[in-house]
């Protein structure tokens, strides 16, 4: 079972896109893009600059898609 928490304000659901009300139980997912714990090293005009392949972000999702998604996982 994910960590719920309660929320402060007002969220939409990443996932059912519904409402999730102030007061109500939420929790967070955090959804990578690419691969965001690749990183390498390229010569950008003779500049060696660290290149992230990917990044992560936090979404609120409510506390029925939670358990959905809490099923589903590996
Ligand atoms: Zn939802």
């Amino acid at each position: 079972m994910p960590k719920l928490t309660r929320a402060r304000r007002e969220y939409d659901c990443y996932q059912c896109k519904s409402i999730i009300e102030k007061g109500s139980m939420y929790s967070k997912k955090s959804i990578s893009f690419g691969s965001p714990s690749k990183e390498t090293v390229e010569n950008r005009g003779g500049v060696p600059t660290i290149v992230v392949h990917g990044f992560r972000v936090t979404k609120h999702i409510c506390s029925k898609c939670s358990e959905k998604a809490n099923e589903s996982e590996i």
